[in-house]
């Protein structure tokens, strides 16, 4: 799980970086990262050698969306490998100047009621507080705010936003997001959080945040004190690949985790990134051994600049596909698709019901599998079935598939225990 000792054999981490002679005390330094931060294409091109053609778009691409990398986050990087997922995640392209996609894919502006307010959903709303983040990720769908924020920053835009929900008690979960609010200096995160908090009929303030992949030791004893003041809290991270779960982020979870605060995760499908089961499955496994739970899989918004990192949404069920009845539930997260024009989130799972009529349904299971249940009352205990019709119809209570040879045991064995009888 540890990236510090695969480094030893791998072509990434912090020992094969450009930064493995910095003392441990600075690359622990959030202050040290933050000063350090990889922003232009001139880095850019001494750290990864990039192409001159490549360079002028890079340089155009710059006055249109952020670019910042933690030099943390850069040492995930195999900078061996022009293809390396973490690289496509985080290092702009060329192909970014298609132009193709939306800035605001969710039409988030449409729901706007306050300074950085989306109140969308009946009961809950999205309280976007900054537009910063350490590092940028290609695929973000709030680009917009990189050029022109949304975001509540004034104290008084964040009055603004918390006098709405003081005048809203449908409201009573907030989920307080940007950029990254664990960014923001602690005087600003203590204010939004204990005027939130004032309101009295918010029960859940959750906090999405993906510092604890891009720049762990955010996580000092004086922000932990800070979100232990506010608490209970509830912190929605953001891991999209195996290589991002290292032994700097497992303990900034385990220190979360310890302060009691139930952390879930959300990833994003992306083309080249994380688009098979196996690593996928990876990831989930690997988060649920740090205490986090994986919560959605999103596919990836049709967000302007990033159409290259999309794959088909058929891409993401074959892969819960090989999820479900494959490994714990715990990592089976929900894959869901976010509307565009602010449709909110939709379910988009693997169908398991394959028929139904009057009584009973008609399901698959992981393997393939139908069964029949039957609703109380309207058991027939009939003969087995030639076909979905006939489990429809409850004349059977399962089809089986082919070389599934553990029913048949079953069946063997409840055959020979009934002769015994
Ligand atoms: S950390 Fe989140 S908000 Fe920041 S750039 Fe990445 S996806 Fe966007």
């Amino acid at each position: 799980m540890s990236t510090r000792t695969e480094s030893f054999t791998k072509p990434w981490g912090r020992e094969v970086s450009p930064w493995r002679d910095i003392a441990d005390h600075e690359w622990n330094d959030v202050g040290w990262q933050l000063r350090n931060l990889v922003r232009t294409p001139e880095q850019l091109s001494s750290l990864l050698g990039i192409q001159e053609t490549e360079m002028a778009s890079l340089l155009r691409l710059r006055k249109q969306f952020r670019f910042a990398i933690s030099p943390y986050y850069f040492s995930l990087i195999d900078r061996e490998d022009p293809s390396d997922p973490i690289r496509r995640m985080i290092v702009p392209s060329s192909v970014e100047e298609t132009g193709e996609g939306d800035e605001d894919p969710l039409a988030e502006k449409d729901d706007q009621v306050a300074p950085g307010l989306v109140h969308r959903y009946p009961d809950r709303v999205l309280f976007v507080v900054t537009s910063f983040c350490s590092s940028y990720c290609r695929f973000c769908i709030r680009k917009r705010n990189w050029r022109s924020s949304d975001a509540a920053s004034s104290r008084s835009e964040i009055d603004e936003a918390v006098a709405y929900l003081r005048a809203h008690d449908e409201v009573r979960d907030v989920l307080i997001s940007g950029g990254d609010p664990l960014t923001l200096p602690p005087e600003q995160l203590d204010y939004i959080l204990a005027q939130v908090r004032s309101v009295p009929h918010i029960d859940f303030v959750r906090i999405g945040s993906r510092e604890p992949v891009m720049l762990p030791m955010r996580f000092t004893d004086d922000l932990l004190r800070l979100l232990d003041k506010h608490g209970p809290l509830w912190i929605n991270t953001h891991f999209n690949h195996p290589r991002e779960v290292t032994e700097e982020a497992a303990a900034a979870c385990e220190k979360l985790a310890r302060l009691g605060i139930p952390l879930g995760n959300q990833t994003v499908l992306l083309a080249g990134v994380n688009d098979d089961a196996a690593t996928i499955k990876d990831l989930f496994h690997r988060l649920l051994k740090i205490r986090v739970r994986p919560y959605y899989f999103f596919q990836c918004d049709r967000v302007v600049g990033a159409d290259h990192l999309r794959t088909s949404p058929w891409k993401g069920v074959e892969i819960m596909e090989a999820l479900r009845g494959h490994t714990t539930g715990l990592a089976v997260p929900n894959f869901m698709i976010d509307a565009p024009g602010g449709g909110g989130k939709i379910p988009f799972m693997p169908n398991y019901q394959v028929s139904a009529a009057p009584g009973r349904v008609v399901l698959r299971n992981f393997e393939g599998a139908l069964f029949t249940y039957t609703d109380r009352g309207t058991d027939t205990g009939a003969a087995p079935a030639a076909s979905v019709a006939d489990l429809a119809n409850g004349n059977s209570q399962r089809i089986l598939p082919r070389e599934q040879e553990h029913y048949r045991r079953r069946d063997a064995k409840k055959a020979r225990a009934a002769t015994k009888k």
